[in-house]
């Protein structure tokens, strides 16, 4: 058995970072920009106000109560076609462009008026209410740099400068196959021997979630041949493969034999539990995540191996392609058997008194998915004989 960070380690160096795409803003959510972004025009583009109200000369209101007189109207969208001069006052809405001659904005509710003439009831300092232009983005600025992950806000910023293209990593178009005799498709009774195919689905919704671009390429029998040519043509298709099942000690697990004949393969057993074979292999630079057959483990599997492969792929910075684990406590025993392994026990947390309080979500077997369905979290069991109620244990949060 390999530590986990050994192979970890081994399966990012056969992850390479993506080509760099162009995309529109509607579809760069969750993807890592690859350039500087500079602003080549001025947030807001110019003065405007922040209020509903009049705008008028900061030294006419200095000894309010004052009435001016109302020289017209200005609405947002428009230009300004009043000049405000001494003694007058020009309606104004949210947005505007604040005229020539006033230099601040009273908001309406400081005013009372009879239509021709306004009387402003306190004074209000030169700026009032004026958002400059420029403030938020002033022309060369940087607005963010190569590796920001685009969240809605970032997608904001940069249709308000007028960009709507941006320079990013790729979405990671995977497929994902499972390999076994035994699986069927559908609702139709289950003939003796046969079990429903789960793992697709629970890979592909992975994938979604970890902001990949999921490709069914659905199931195979336990066939030599077969999975060589559908691992040939995923390879094809997408710029990594996940595969499940067969790459386990049995007789028919033709997957880690297929990979080590075509492709550059480790297969490793990894010191961990669930999840401890993992067939990991490029094949024509393509990484293909052999992961293992068992529900849970190919979702464990996928969450310590191929969830940060794929994000390094995508730009991620380095840092965040491991979950962070949070330290929280125990609040109900989590009993485990000493195996030389780290276990990864599913468990539900809850959020009480400041701290994440972690109990079993259900049966641990790696095919009991009913628990994994349930968890909210993966604690980190060391290896021994558990952790008892308050220790601390590290988690990695899942949701
Ligand atoms: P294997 O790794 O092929 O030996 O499979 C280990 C266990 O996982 C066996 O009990 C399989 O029947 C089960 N299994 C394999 N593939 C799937 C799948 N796609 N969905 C649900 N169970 C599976
Ligand atoms: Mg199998």
């Amino acid at each position: 058995m390999i530590p986990l960070s050994e192979a970890q380690e081994r399966v990012l160096a056969g992850c390479e970072v993506l080509t760099e795409v162009v995309v529109p803003v509607d579809h760069a959510r969750g993807l890592v920009t690859t350039e500087t972004v500079v602003a080549p025009e001025l947030v807001p583009p110019f003065d405007n106000t922040a209020m509903d109200g009049f705008a008028v000369r900061s030294a006419d209101v200095d000894h309010a109560p004052v009435t001016l007189a109302i020289a017209g109207t200005i609405a947002a969208g428009a230009a300004p076609d009043v000049t405000v001069g001494v003694g007058q006052a020009a309606r104004i809405m949210t947005g505007a462009v604040i005229p020539p001659g006033a230099d601040a904005v009273v908001m309406v509710e400081l005013t009372s008026t009879d239509g021709d003439e306004v009387t402003v009831a306190e004074s209000v300092p030169a700026g009032n209410h004026i958002r400059r232009a420029g403030e938020d983005l002033t022309v060369g600025q940087t607005v963010f740099g190569p590796g920001e992950v685009l969240t809605p806000g970032h997608l904001g910023v940069l249709t308000s400068l007028g960009i709507y293209e941006v320079k990013v990593r790729p979405k990671a178009r995977v497929g994902v196959m499972s390999t076994g005799d035994e699986l069927v498709e559908g609702p139709q009774p289950l003939e003796v021997g046969q079990i429903r195919d789960s793992n697709r689905h629970t890979l592909l919704a992975l994938l979604a979630e970890a902001g990949c671009e999921p490709v069914d390429l659905g199931s195979l029998a336990d066939d030599e041949a077969e999975i060589a040519a559908g691992i040939r043509d995923g390879v094809e298709k997408c710029d990594a493969l996940l595969t499940s099942g067969g790459v386990s000690m049995g007789d028919y697990d033709y997957v880690k034999k297929v990979l080590d004949e075509i492709g550059d393969m480790s297969w490793m057993q990894v010191a961990i539990k669930p999840a401890k074979p993992l067939a990991f292999g490029v094949v024509e630079g393509i990484p293909v995540f052999g992961l293992p057959g068992n529900p849970v483990s190919s979702m464990v599997s996928f969450e310590l191996f191929a969830r940060p492969g794929l994000r390094k792929m995508m730009g991620h910075p380095a840092e965040t392609w491991h979950r962070p684990p949070v330290i929280g406590r125990v609040a109900e025993r989590l009993r485990r058997r000493p195996d030389g392994k780290t276990h990864f026990a599913r468990v539900r947390v809850e959020y009480a008194d400041g701290e994440f309080l972690a109990r079993s979500a259900g049966g641990q077997g790696s095919h009991q998915l009913s628990a994994m369905a349930a968890a909210d979290a993966l604690a980190m069991l060391p290896d021994g004989e558990g952790l008892a109620v308050g220790d601390a244990v590290s988690l990695l949060i899942l949701r």
